[in-house]
Order: C-alpha cells, then structure tokens, then sequence
C-alpha cells in the first residue's frame, strides 16, 4: 500500500510496546509509511490497554475525538488493537468511528485488515474465540509474525524488548491478561536467542526479556528443559549484548535460584528485579488469588540479597482492593518499609469485567471508597518515596556505568555547566534513571556519570 499514511498510538505495558513495534514494522514492509500526525494519516491504530478502567476511558475518549475527525475525513481508517479489542470486541466495532478491531493474538493479520479496510471501506472483526483455548496452529502463526518483524524497530537507541513468553494461567483475581492474551506459552529458545543476535549485529547493547511471569519460563526441546536462567545465560554470550535485563517477575519459587545464581555469576545479567507483591496483608493476598504470604514474600527478598547484594527491587502495589481494611492496609506499609525497594508502581484497585474476581460476581462490590483509595495511595507512595530517597542518596559522590536513552525531557538543571552539550538520560544496569549533561551522540551508547545530586527517583551526575 505505497503511500498511505500510519499513525500508531500505543497504551499501557511493555508487552503492548513490543507488539505496537511487530505491527509497526509488518506495516511498513507491506509499503505503508509511518506519519507521527493523526492529522496527515490515512490509517490511525490505537494499541489498547485494558488492565485499569482509566486506560480504557483515556481509548474511548480518544476515539470521540477521531469520530469527530472523521466528519471531514470519513475516508480515514481507525482500528482498535490490543487488549480492550479482544475484551470489547463487536460492541467497540460498534463505535462510529471504529473500522477494525483486532485482539493481541490477531495481530499477524493487520496488513490484511488494514488493507481491506482501506479499499473496502467495511467493517472488520478480529478477536479470538476461544483465548484460553489456543491451538499449536495459533501459536505457530503468533510465532512466525514475532520473528520476522520488529526487530528493526528499537524504540530507544541500543536497547530492545524480545518476547520470551505470551500470556499468563495465574489468574491473579483483579487481572484481565488472562482473558484477553491468553493461555502462558513460552517461545523456542532458538528462536528468542536468533532474535536477540539479530539485534545485537543492529548494535542493541541491552536486551530485556518480556513475560507476564517470565521468571517462570519454561521450555522443553528433546532432552533439555531450558528455564529463564538458561535463556540469560544463552543472551549474555551473544557478541555485543552487553546487559541483559528481564521483566515481569512473578514471586514464586519456580526457578528463583538458578535466575539469582546467573544474576550473581555473570556480570553481563543486570541486578535488577521488578517483583510485585500486591498487598502486605495474607488476607488480601489470598483474595488476589496471590499464592504466597507476605512473610514468604520477603524471606525471597531476602534470599535475593544474600545471593546478588547489590540487587534493585522494584514493586507494584494495589490499594483499595475490595474488603482491605485499615488494618490490611497497614500490614502493606509494612511491608513497604521492609521490602526497601528502589521504586514502586502503586494503583488504586479499578473493577474490571471479566476478571476472576467479576465473574464470581464480587467484581462489583468495590467496598473501599475513592477518597480512602486515595488517601491510602498518597501515603504508600509516601513511605516508598522516603525509601527510595535514602537508596538514592547512597550513589551521591560515586560513579555510574549508564546506558544512554537520548534526550531528557526534564528541563535543564545546570545549563550554565553545560556548554553546549544538552541534557541527556540514560539508566544504570539495576534501572536507576541518571540525568546529566552530555553530547547527543551518546544516545545507544555506555556513558559514565558521576553522580553529584539525588532526588528519590532520579540521579544527576556530571559525566565523565
Ligand atoms: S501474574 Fe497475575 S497480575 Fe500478572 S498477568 Fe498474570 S494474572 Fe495478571
């Protein structure tokens, strides 16, 4: 399709990111070109998210503004993708301004209904039926389509996310992945390390690998079962991968001490680990659906200390889930004050449809108010951010190993010592954001910084 026009607009996880690149690239080797306007393009995709109902209001908003576009250019194309496609469906085909819709495991097929769409003009539905229920052909398809795109599309310099496994089977109770990604399948080894050396013959230095719980990955290949750790190590080997980072981590104890022993071992694994707990109290982990209980939870904490000590933690929080009492509450603040992670992401607990926890019909008993959720999330982030100032404050004076993203975009703290070098970001191999004053052409590159102020989420240092 020579000469027609793609605006892509991509929504929530790093998992969304990856396939906002896959589908990026497919487009573009089918002849489209890429347009960062909405204005000037004929085609605009929305990557959706569906995990918060804010990230779904933030989608249908948008396409109000789109359905107003339209009037005046009706011949433009909208397709919906991604998460809130397979949750919605028909009923977001509904929407005026909607041409396509196409769940996550659809994704191989958007030049085709891309194209339809822009020469027929019709409506078209791609979502799958049956999404726990996956076949071999599906994930075969699903396989090709990730290991003959994106891999030229690095969203920042020398870095690049690869897929190790799809879909999740914990059905945490407050979670939609499950339903709308599907059953958890791990990718070949083979076909995760051809990736990765591609990439790194592009010059990428730093590669994660992305999974709903990929601590668990897990695959079987004649007489070998090949864990995470194996992947990590498989990675670390390759000719010009540098660092080597993993996320999501789900707390089990699948695995955890080959992954912590590969993490101490090889100094290429980055000692950083996004671990999220979800709550401090057992009562409330266990209305997650979470199987573990705080006390084991940072017993692996712990653990992780002892084997890698200069590991970075990072967790997610939610508050407000339904029957959290001030008591539940407080055992998370605890929880928060002893696990000392470098950075929390907290959230205030949102009903979603078609959770676990809606479909036993207590998705609607969303007994904590807005003014309490509120109240409790300004508070934990309090206590985090206590933490992760004094961790901060333990780089002051010393010198850090960063890989350089590009452009900061906070405004410039010392240009009068900058000369005319502007202000760069980059982030050290346990994922602390360092800020300082460097040539641009440092962006994919390794850099060091001293470090001279901290603030609890952010180092700035003067470059070395
Ligand atoms: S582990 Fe739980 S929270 Fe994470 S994707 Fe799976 S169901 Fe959702």
């Amino acid at each position: 399709m020579k000469g027609k026009r793609v605006h892509i607009k991509s929504f929530g996880c790093q998992m969304n990111k990856l396939d906002t690149a896959l589908v990026t690239s497919a487009l573009r080797k089918a002849g489209f070109s890429l347009t960062g306007s909405e204005k000037e393009a004929d085609v605009v995709l929305i990557n959706t998210c569906s995990v918060r109902e804010h990230a779904e209001q933030r989608v249908l908003s948008h396409l109000g503004h789109l359905k107003h576009i339209k009037k005046t250019r009706p011949d433009m194309v909208v397709g919906v993708i991604g998460c809130m496609a397979q949750r919605l469906g028909d009923k977001l085909l509904e929407h005026e301004a909607v041409n396509i819709v196409c769940g996550p495991a659809q994704i191989p097929r958007i030049t085709e209904l891309v194209t339809k769409a822009l020469q027929e003009k019709a409506k078209s539905l791609a979502v799958t039926e049956k999404i726990r229920k996956t076949t071999e052909k599906q994930n075969q398809t699903l396989e090709k389509f990730e290991s003959a795109y994106g891999i030229e599309d690095e969203q920042i310099p020398g870095q690049a996310f690869v897929r190790a496994m799809r879909g999740c089977n914990n059905f945490c109770a407050y979670c939609i992945v499950p339903y709308v990604r599907g059953p958890a399948v791990c990718r070949p080894p083979q076909a995760i390390i051809e990736q990765i050396k591609k990439l790194a013959d592009q010059g990428v230095k730093q590669v994660t690998l992305l999974g709903q719980t990929v601590n668990s990955y897990k695959y079987r290949s004649g007489q070998r079962t090949y864990c995470l750790a194996d992947l990590l190590v498989m990675a670390s080997d390759i000719k010009g991968i540098e660092w080597v980072k993993f996320v999501t981590s789900y707390p089990s104890e699948e695995f955890f001490d080959q992954i912590l022993q590969v993490m101490a071992d090889s100094p290429k694994v980055c000692n950083y680990l996004h671990l999220p707990a979800q709550s401090g109290s057992d009562k409330i982990l266990r209305a997650m659906n979470r199987r573990y209980s705080s006390r084991w939870y940072l017993e692996l904490l712990d653990k992780a200390r002892a084997v890698v000590p200069d590991i970075a933690i990072a967790g997610d929080f939610i508050v407000g889930f339904p029957g959290e009492s001030q008591d539940d509450f407080a055992a998370t603040v605890e929880m928060v004050k002893k696990a000392r992670y470098k950075n929390c992401f907290i959230f205030k607990y949102s009903p979603r449809p078609g959770t676990r926890l809606w479909r036993a019909g207590k998705g609607l008993e969303d007994d904590v108010g807005a003014e309490v959720k509120q109240k409790r999330n300004i508070e934990l982030l309090a206590v985090q951010e206590k933490v992760s100032d004094e961790l901060s404050r333990a780089f002051l004076g010393k010198e850090v190993k960063v890989l350089v993203e590009g452009l900061s975009k906070k405004p410039h703290l010392n240009a009068a010592d900058s000369g005319d070098n502007p202000q760069l970001v980059g982030r050290t191999a346990t994922d602390y954001i360092v800020v300082f004053n460097g040539p641009e052409s440092l962006a994919g590159r390794f850099a060091k910084a001293k470090i001279t102020r901290t603030s609890p989420l952010t180092l700035f240092g003067e470059l070395i």
